[in-house]
Parts: structure tokens; sequence; C-alpha cells
């Protein structure tokens, strides 16, 4: 099964991408844990002009155009041999954020959907859980991390923090069967739990 983690900076995708992955090995699974922008070599260098160089390095569509370039090399190499041989994959972040982060650019929705049909076959999840988190917690939860809350590819505003969560909340109305939000708020075992809970039905 192929499984993805989305949501805000700072709602605890990575950490739950671990938990979640030690409690499915737990039950016997191969698992493969896999992260976007990244998740295969040549995805990876691509990971690292994406996120060095400043805000004004890349015009949004040239941004959107190396997210889908990044996806088609992490799919082709990584999660779909992955697949092939009965692996579960957990990937922290796909395609939903390319529409809700790339989203905010130049291109619409349907473009960004359309470069995900040219470069990675339309290929899409299983299941995406979305974690949610009410903002405040969130931003606080980041500049922990991060030390601010205006991300790494540059200088971010809250009004586009909030615009990206916007465009979360309406992939879970338009695809409530792959999408579903999670609780990502409270302690780390019990949103574990909540996710392995929304995962339920595809379990062996
Ligand atoms: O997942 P993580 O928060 O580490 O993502 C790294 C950075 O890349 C974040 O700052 C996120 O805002 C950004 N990003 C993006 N568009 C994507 C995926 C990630 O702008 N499609």
């Amino acid at each position: 099964r192929f499984i993805t983690l989305e949501g805000g900076e700072g709602a605890g995708k990575s950490t739950q991408l671990r938990a979640l992955a030690a409690a499915l090995r737990a039950r016997g699974l191969e698992v493969v844990e896999t992260r976007e922008p990244g998740g295969s070599e040549g995805a990876e260098a691509i990971r690292a002009l994406l996120l060095t160089g400043g805000a004004d390095r890349w015009s949004s569509r040239a941004e959107a155009l190396l997210f889908a370039a990044a996806r088609a090399d992490h799919g082709e190499k990584t999660i779909r041999p992955a697949l092939a041989r009965g692996a579960w994959v957990l990937s922290d972040r796909y395609l939903d954020s390319s529409r809700a982060y790339q989203g905010q650019g130049d291109l619409t929705d349907a473009d960004i959907v359309a470069l995900h049909g040219i470069g990675s076959a339309g290929f899409l999840p299983d299941r995406t859980l979305f974690l949610t988190l009410p903002q405040a917690e969130a931003e606080t939860r980041a500049r922990a991390r991060d030390g601010d809350i205006s991300d790494r590819i540059g200088g971010r505003d809250r009004t586009f923090h909030r615009a990206v969560a916007d465009a979360f909340a309406r992939f879970a109305v338009e695809e409530p069967a792959r999408f579903r939000p999670v609780d990502a708020s409270g302690a780390a075992d019990a949103v574990t739990a909540r996710l392995l809970e929304a995962l339920a039905d595809l379990l062996p």
C-alpha cells in the first residue's frame, strides 16, 4: 500500500511517519519510509536545488515543474519498485503538498494535477493522512524546530500558510475516500493511534 502524510509545517509529519512505520513493522509488514521533495538520488538532488538559494531563486512555474520532476523520479526509482515487491510505502508529503503549496503560485490546481499526469502517470496514494493542527499550535511547534514559521522555501507569511491549510481542508471534502484528516494535537502516541485507525480498513 502507498500511504502519504500531509500537513503544514509543525504538524509533526516526520515524527508520526517514523512512529507509524514502526507500528506497521510490528505487524510484520515491510515498510519503506520516504519523503518529498526527495526520496530518490535524483529527487534529493532536486530537493537541494529547491531548498537553497532563497525565495526568489525559482519562478513559481519553474518551482512547480521541479517538484513534478522530483516526484516522477521518486515514483519510478523508489515508490513503485517497493510497492511491486509488496512493501508498504510511507511518504512524508506527495502530490497534495504540490497542490497546496505550488497551487499558491501562477498555476491552477488543474495545471498541477496535469503535470502529475505527465510526470507520474497520475499515480495516487491508497490513502493520504492529513495531520490537522490549529495554526497557533503549528506555529509554536514549527518555531521550536526551525526558529521561524517562515520556512525553508523562503519567507512565506501567515497568509500563505493559512491558504495552504485551507487547500488541504478542501481536498478532504473533495476526496473523502482517500484524503483523511487526522487530529494531530495532544500526545504523539495518541496521534499515532489515530493514524492507524484511519488505515484500519487497509491493514491485512
Ligand atoms: O516537509 P517539510 O516541512 O520538511 O518540507 C520542506 C519544505 O518544503 C517546507 O518548508 C515546505 O513548505 C516546502 N514544500 C513546498 N512544496 C511542496 C513540498 C514542500 O513548498 N510541494
